[in-house]
């Protein structure tokens, strides 16, 4: 049962519990259809005052603390209520429900905030010694357990929070390669990129608030990756900072001197180090777009044409193909169109199950534009598509950082809402989309369960879940957990536990399904090696820590 209060305006939603205040309403056409599709009556359970949550008396020891403030000042060692509330957790819809006052939060003991790389070493140092746990907190987006903030076996827990490693450290516009900070915000960076007329094009729906060094920690895909690449394919080098040292990597664009132990930090979640500088490939801003709409009838054509422009090198810099529920769903929630006018018209051209796939290019000249959109097009007609032109593209690219505005809306309304992802071969895509369709639909009777694909391969692609049922009144957080591991059990034969979202806690015990029990051991070794005390994200990537 929630601790439910009256809603309190004066929350600051950017410091914990969801996303924004701004545009945080839903129109009440969009509640209207809620209440039909999904039977929702209201049960609103809005953000709880700091007042009504259990936060535990900080248990940093005096002798940790006096060596945290030597290292990075004594402002910037906090210990308020306030502070460690904004970083307990990341915005999961656990999380967000525990800032609603349902279930307990894990809150760390003390936010830290070193001013640069020097100092995270430092701090890590500082740690080890005192056996104080240590929680990297970027944006906080992860959505996975990844910052909360566990102890372990640990008596005291800090979150790093690297916000003030926020500088773009230099520029190699030759090799079109940068370096920036780990605490640099998504749009920081590709404003601070802008002024040498580059772009990251790392694009994720968490853009507004996620870092670098998030991205980095987490194997973060972007919306437009099939253009861009994910995140891994831009990283070029970086720094990491560990209890027994630094590790610098990245001298060239490509090497035979080893294994990649890039690849080894990229997605290591904090759990080896923290990233304190990230080496970028980054690319000439475009100067033309055009983002566009088009309708394929029912899934298996959609996704096939998806494949055939993977397989033909043809994609689009952003690929997205909805399926039938999340089409509807997405123009109803808009409004945007007269759903039955469109209707009719797709009808008329025998689209009778849509699929809307939204595509966007983007280039440095009308010309190049043009032509790829054209050999995107010219693979795609074998799969009769209707275009719609520009309006439903442009209305998606608008609206494109929206999904978490409109989450907490649905909280706020009393709706169980959360999205899960996974990836696989095109050969097993529909068999793992109806997998856990049925998983989440057995255990979430009358849900709304939607999918797209979002990122596309040649080999294959990945499958992104929304679900939208009634809350729960009792017991919430079950009734999610419940639906969350049926839909895990049913993903891990098929795919991969998560294409994006990384492992945090949440898909720490499906990791040695997905690598063997000898991969576990070999990340172990490294950790044991990197973090020989285990103060780093305690429970983190690896669910219990390793022995010896
Ligand atoms: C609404 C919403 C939409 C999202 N959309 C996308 C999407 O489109 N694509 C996508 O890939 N993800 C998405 N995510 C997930 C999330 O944004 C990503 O995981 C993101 O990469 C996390 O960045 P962050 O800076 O917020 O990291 P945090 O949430 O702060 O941390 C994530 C993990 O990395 C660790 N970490 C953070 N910084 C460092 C560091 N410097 N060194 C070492 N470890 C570190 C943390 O301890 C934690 O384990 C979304 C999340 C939300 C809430």
């Amino acid at each position: 049962m929630c601790n439910t209060v009256a809603m309190n305006p004066g929350i600051d939603h950017t410091l914990r519990g969801g996303w924004t205040l701004e545009g945080g309403k839903l129109p009440a056409h969009a509640l209207r259809w809620l209440r039909t599709r999904t039977g929702l009556s209201e049960h609103p359970t809005p953000v709880a005052p700091d007042s009504v949550l259990v936060v535990p008396e900080p248990e940093l020891g005096e002798a940790a603390r006096a060596d945290l403030v030597a290292v990075v000042g004594e402002e910037h060692v906090l210990l308020d209520r306030t502070a460690r509330l904004g970083r307990a957790g990341g915005l999961s819809y656990v999380d967000l429900l525990r800032h609603r006052g349902c279930g307990q939060l894990a809150v760390p003991d003390a936010v830290v905030l070193p001013a640069d790389p020097d100092e995270v070493l430092a701090v890590l140092k500082a740690c080890a010694e005192h056996n104080v746990g240590v929680v990297p907190f970027g944006g906080g987006t992860s959505v996975v357990g990844g910052v909360s903030a566990l102890r372990g076996d640990k008596p005291a827990v800090i979150a790093l929070d690297l916000v003030r490693l926020n500088r773009l450290v230099s520029v190699d516009p030759v090799s079109r390669l940068a370096v920036l900070q780990a605490g640099v915000r998504a749009p920081e960076a590709e404003r601070l990129l802008a002024a040498h007329g580059f772009t990251l094009g790392h694009f994720p729906q968490s853009f507004e608030r996620a870092t670098i060094g998030g991205f980095a920690a987490t194997r973060s895909a972007g919306q437009a990756s099939s253009g861009y690449g994910r995140f891994e394919d831009m990283v070029e080098g970086l720094r990491l900072a560990t209890p027994v040292g630094e590790l610098k990597l990245g001298v060239a664009p490509a090497t035979a001197a080893g294994p990649g132990l890039k690849d080894l930090v990229v997605g290591s979640e904090g759990a080896f180090g923290v990233i304190s500088e990230v080496t970028l490939r980054v690319r000439r801003a475009p100067t033309h777009r055009r983002y566009e709409g088009v309708f394929l009838d029912g899934w298996d054509r959609g996704h096939e044409a998806v494949r055939d422009l993977a397989q033909q090198r043809v994609l689009a810099d952003v690929t997205r193909l909805s399926d039938a529920e999340e089409t509807e769903i997405s123009l109803a929630l808009t409004g945007g169109l007269k759903s039955q006018a469109l209707t009719g018209y797709l009808r008329a051209r025998r689209v009778t199950d849509p699929c809307l796939l939204i595509l966007g290019w983007e280039a440095n000249s009308a010309a190049e534009l043009a032509a790829r959109r054209a050999a995107t097009l010219r693979v795609l007609r074998a799969h009769k598509p209707v275009r719609l032109g520009k309006v439903l593209g442009e209305a998606w690219r608008h609206g494109r950082y929206n999904g978490p505005r409109q989450r907490d809306a649905l909280l706020d309304a009393g709706v169980c809402v959360e999205t899960l992802e996974t990836a696989t071969h095109w050969s097993q895509l529909s068999t793992l989309r109806s997998a856990v369709r049925g998983a989440l639909l057995r255990s979430l009777p009358g849900a709304v369960v939607m999918c797209h694909v979002s990122h596309a391969y040649e080999t294959g692609a990945s499958l992104y879940f929304t679900v939208l049922v009634p809350r729960a009144t009792e017991d919430p957080i079950g009734q999610w957990q419940t639906a969350k591991s049926a839909a895990c059990r049913a993903i891990a034969p098929l795919g991969t536990i998560s294409h994006h979202h990384a492992v945090g806690t949440d898909h720490a015990p499906y990791l040695p399904g997905e690598v063997g029990e000898l991969g576990v051991r070999v990340i172990e070794s490294v950790k044991r090696e990197l973090d020989p005390t285990g103060v780093l994200n305690p429970g983190k990537l690896l669910p219990v820590p390793p022995k010896g």
